[in-house]
């Protein structure tokens, strides 16, 4: 990897650092918790007094990850997460780019005299972190944190914790090996793991084999009932309304790789998921080939992530954002027809 200026210091702060604290982003997704749970791993070896931060509640089909009972949810502990945050010699924020999405985390990692070190593999990082091992090519920011705990040298002999995390991220993260791991490092990473001994096998049913009823229902009405496609825009929408989600008893990560349905469809370039909450409505957005959704969820709803998938909020109701997306749709129709 390439970051020897950044890997050495960081290595420094690591060295002269008691307590870390390892902050990730709300909704954690597999290479959120996977990355941080690996990198956690590695600093516990090394004695460090370290926790890793949740803004919110997980998904349960990444209940089963290592140290994940070790984690401070900010939600259901502020006070804790707060003191952990304050007594921390450095924060090292795993895959996202920008304070604004954590935003009641935010104030206080300002008000830390600590510094404030990302990993990530996100568009655009701020310039808000001192340290940033930034890499738009990796696959996940497990594959970042694996190599930087390599360059670290504190990979311990043991790889049966750090392993699930590190291989959740990249199989996640690159929905099963099929997208953003057109480079060797993943495969190369994934071979290291499953020689320490890693059950591939295990790990995708623990993720992928352990839907609730009530999701797997979810996911047949919404595809049936709720998704718009427009076959003269090659782009298609999915909303789940507030409604929905008593009647399916939603819990958070329910929803998962909905949007990927939508972008199945022969011809259709750009799909977007739309989840209405109470105060606003959360946007997820997926293109094919050279159609930037990091670009439009920054021009349009005021968020961003990667060339392909990426994310935002709609400040209105469910409606309106629907009326919206297919205005904008309008707007960028020609965009959309001649992306390859
Ligand atoms: P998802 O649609 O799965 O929530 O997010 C897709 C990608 O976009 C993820 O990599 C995520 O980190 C990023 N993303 C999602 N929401 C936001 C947002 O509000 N702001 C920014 N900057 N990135 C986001
Ligand atoms: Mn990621």
């Amino acid at each position: 990897m390439t970051h020897d200026k950044q890997i050495h210091q960081l290595n420094q702060l690591i060295f002269s650092s008691s307590t870390i604290t390892i902050l990730t982003h709300p909704n954690p997704d597999g290479d959120a918790l996977g990355s941080s749970l690996a990198l956690f791993h590695a600093l516990a070896f090394q004695n460090k007094n370290v926790k890793v931060i949740i803004p919110n509640s997980y998904p349960a089909f990444l209940k089963w990850l290592p140290g994940i009972d070790d984690t401070i949810v900010f939600d259901h502990s502020p006070k804790k997460a707060e003191e952990q945050i304050l007594r921390s010699d450095l924060i090292i924020c795993l895959d996202f780019n920008t304070l604004k999405r954590i935003e009641r985390i935010a104030p206080i990692i300002r008000s830390s005299q600590a510094p404030l070190a990302l990993i990530d593999h996100h568009l655009e990082p701020d310039s808000e972190f001192q340290i940033q091992i930034s890499d738009t090519n990796a696959s996940s920011t497990a594959e970042l944190v694996y190599d930087v705990i390599l360059s670290l040298q504190i990979m311990p002999a043991d790889l049966s914790l750090i392993a699930p995390c590190i291989y959740v991220g990249i199989m996640t993260d690159t929905g099963s090996f099929s997208y953003s791991c057109n480079h060797p490092r993943p495969y190369e990473i994934t071979a290291k793991l499953v020689e320490s001994g890693l059950d591939v096998a295990v790990v995708h049913n623990l993720v992928y084999d352990t839907f609730s009823e009530s999701r797997l229902r979810l996911l047949g009405y919404l595809l049936n009932r709720k998704m718009k496609v427009f076959p003269s825009h090659q782009a298609a929408f999915i909303s789940l309304s507030l409604a929905d989600q008593i009647k399916y008893n939603f819990q958070i990560g329910d929803s998962e790789g909905i949007v990927n349905y939508a972008l199945s469809i022969e011809g259709i370039k750009l799909a977007a998921f739309f989840t209405e909450k109470s105060d606003l409505v959360r946007v997820s957005l997926r293109s094919k080939g050279d159609l930037s959704v990091n670009l439009l969820a920054r021009q349009y709803f005021n968020g961003g992530g990667h060339k392909n998938a990426a994310g935002g909020n709609s400040y209105t109701t469910l409606k309106k954002t629907e009326l919206a997306f297919v205005k904008m749709l309008d707007q960028i129709k020609d965009e959309i027809i001649n992306a390859h």
